[in-house]
């Protein structure tokens, strides 16, 4: 194996083929679609923009001077009017778009109509506030329907929105607020969140006095959370900034007409997890970005009308924003939205709700499905499933047993599973089984979804047509980011830069490596010419000359009956350059012994080779995580070679590096 490429280990001989019943009744169960999209995808493209409203269409499909891409030029068009406006006229005038629990139980229900109603009415709001097209307004809100509601309203009246995770700290609340020059907060007294209040307007109220605050900030529009009538209070309001919600917006006027937007207007800016470093702060226009968020949900969730679909990921994430508001929207359908934690007031919460509102299209992420795992499935037999006919996941790479485990007993054997590769900066679904026509293969995202042209590459951008290498995206697609907010040097350094300079593909068909956009993940092709995400290239291990992707390893420790989750870091060898170093932790009720860690070390060797043996392995109640999800191994990196932590802000939980670091210190 060369340096440029990565050692593909793992071996994963399960196919599922799409359910009969299910293709019989796809949207798309012809595999000519791809053929069809590669003839000409710009035509292609063009094609699913029609199916939105624009109010005058467009001159030029592409104009792509990389890494510039400006799509729909000359194009005009509303989110949010093709979000809510445009279902009015027909029956989804009063459909269900909005289906809301919170964590105490409390619900809400809005018809696109009265959502319709509601975003104006904020948009009228914010409007009276001076806020207007070219702005940014803050959006620091729990998971309740007005997260959702001032999206739109922002998207209505042409201010770009920049969501902040509500679980983010002040301080981080801060430094996104003054990176984006955001003049209005939006953000609510509290939140529930396992039991307990989240004080998000205490933290807010922090962010913009403490440590020079935020001076680009004119007002704070405050949401109260009720349940059962009563207010969850404690929001001190500060004369002269702070403004109520309800006093405000139940004030305004329901006829707010949409700002006429070009194509290439900034819908949103939204700062990426922060898993590998500093956040970056991607930027998202209207036309591209709403075209392909509308096609992806359509095939890639194969929605029809009567679906009740629902995507657990919070409104912070890039996720939240897709596939739980935009992407769904547009398409018309019914979104279920559910405030809090998985395991309030117990475990089976995530099933009671799918049991109580009839979901049909459930999008998660690997990290819930590995904790689903380690509770054990006694959580979901209590429960009525059988409404379920398609799954989603989303985030990391899915380990093939947590695949498996997904398949059986989330999905009940008989729900396709779309494992979906995408990013922040790729604004939209890129990898992924189409599930009316792809034979999927757990762990892997299987291949680029219609019109995107992925490839792997090497180092030196020689097209890989088996095996590992960098992940490349070879041509632009609508819903790319257009740029990393006041930071163009960061852009073309972070994405456009691997191959400058270089001739990518081979054969006849090579391009110049400018336009070619490397998304920081490895990855690898199979036989099949499957994709296989195998983790982040700043993460790959390199063991006595092997590179080694970490999903692979990991995989093989979480296909060990005993393990629940596990992560894998290089830690400087003296002899193999790098050692393996796991960590690991086990399903519920297990003991930690040196026996067990031997059993696990043995099996990882059975299942891809004695180059993966973990030189040691590491015992932990829980991972080092961003607020996502998403596990942080250059913090276990940091732990394993005896260095001060890096960059910990958007860790979910920071005593867990802490104690980790405590356990490795002792024992390892
Ligand atoms: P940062 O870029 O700030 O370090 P981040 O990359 O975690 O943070 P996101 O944009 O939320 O921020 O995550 C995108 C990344 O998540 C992808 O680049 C990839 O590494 C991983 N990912 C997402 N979905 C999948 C998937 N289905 N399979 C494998 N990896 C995935
Ligand atoms: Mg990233």
């Amino acid at each position: 194996m060369s340096e440029n490429t990565f050692d593909s280990l793992l071996q994963e001989d399960r196919t599922f083929a799409p359910p009969a019943e299910f293709a019989a009744r796809a949207l798309v169960s012809d595999p000519d679609v791809y053929a069809r999209a590669e003839a000409d995808p710009e035509a292609y493209w063009a094609g699913w923009a029609r199916e939105l409203h624009w109010s005058k269409p467009w001159d030029q499909v592409l104009e792509w001077n990389p890494p510039q891409a400006r799509w729909f030029l000359g194009g005009k068009l509303n989110a949010a009017y093709n979000c809510l406006d445009r279902h009015l006229d027909g029956p989804r005038r009063t459909k269900t778009a909005l289906l809301w629990e919170g964590e105490p139980g409390d619900r809400r229900a809005f018809t696109y109509e009265e959502l319709h109603a509601e975003v104006s009415r904020a948009a009228s709001a914010l409007r009276s506030l001076g806020i207007g097209k070219g702005d940014r307004v803050a959006i620091y809100l729990p998971m309740i329907p007005e997260a959702a509601i001032a999206m739109l309203a922002c998207a209505r009246i042409g201010a770009a929105h920049s969501v902040v995770f509500g679980g983010f700290s002040a301080e981080s609340l801060r430094d996104r607020i003054n990176d984006a020059d955001a003049r209005l907060l939006i953000t609510a007294d509290g939140g529930y969140r396992r039991g307990g209040i989240v004080p998000l307007k205490r933290a807010a109220d922090e962010a913009l006095t403490e440590e020079g605050g935020c001076p680009s900030i004119e007002k704070v529009l405050v949401i109260q959370r009720h349940v059962d009538g009563a207010p969850v209070g404690g929001a001190v309001m500060t004369e002269g900034r702070d403004l109520w919600w309800h006093e405000v917006v139940d004030a305004a006027s329901a006829d707010c007409p949409a700002e006429e937007m070009d194509s290439e207007d900034l819908l949103y800016i939204l700062y990426t997890s922060g898993t590998t470093g500093k956040p970056k702060g991607i930027m998202h226009t209207t036309g591209g970005y709403l075209t392909q968020a509308y096609a992806t949900t359509k095939w890639v969730f194969d929605l029809k009308e009567d679906d009740v679909y629902w995507c657990t990921a919070d409104v912070g994430w890039v996720t939240g924003h897709s596939y739980l508001v935009y992407g769904p929207l547009a398409n018309g359908a019914t979104v279920l939205m559910y405030e809090g934690a998985p395991d309030a007031p117990d475990r089976g919460r995530f099933w009671k709700l799918i049991q109580d509102y009839r979901v049909t299209i459930l999008y998660t992420a690997p990290t819930a499905i590995r904790a689903f795992m380690k509770w054990g499935a006694e959580w979901l037999r209590k429960y009525d499933l059988s409404s379920l006919r398609l799954l989603g996941s989303v985030g990391e790479p899915i380990n093939p047993e947590a695949w498996m485990w997904y398949h059986e007993h989330v999905g009940g054997g008989r729900c396709p599973i779309v494992d979906t590769w995408w990013q922040t900066e790729t604004g939209a679904i890129m990898i992924t089984p189409l599930p009316g026509v792809t034979e999927t293969v757990p762990g892997s995202a299987t291949t680029p979804f219609p019109g995107i042209r992925a490839d792997i590459l090497s180092l030196h951008g020689e097209h890989i047509p088996a095996g590992g290498g960098f992940l490349a995206i070879r041509r632009p697609w609508p819903s790319m980011l257009r740029g990393i907010w006041g930071d163009p040097v960061r852009f073309q350094e972070t994405y456009w830069s691997k191959w400058q300079g270089e001739t990518v593909g081979s054969g006849d068909d090579t391009q110049p490596g400018e336009g070619v956009y490397f998304p920081g993940d490895g990855a690898k092709r199979d036989e099949r010419g499957y994709f296989w995400v195998i983790g982040r290239i700043d993460d790959v291990l390199n063991v006595a000359g092997h590179r080694i992707g970490t999903m692979e390893v990991e995989s093989a420790l979480v296909d060990h009956p005993a393990v629940a989750e596990a992560a894998v870091v290089g830690k400087a060898h003296e002899l193999k350059g790098q050692a393996v170093a796991a960590f690991v932790t086990l399903k519920e009720g297990l003991e930690p012994t040196e026996e067990l860690k031997r059993e696990i070390s043995d099996h990882v060797v059975r299942k891809i080779g004695a180059i993966a043996r973990p030189d040691t392995i590491l015992y932990t109640a829980d991972l080092p995580k961003t607020r996502s999800g998403k596990i942080m191994r250059r913090l276990l990196k940091d732990i394993a070679e005896g260095r001060t932590l890096g960059d910990t802000t958007t860790l979910a939980d920071p005593s867990v590096v802490a104690q980790l670091k405590d356990d490795y210190e002792a024992k390892g």
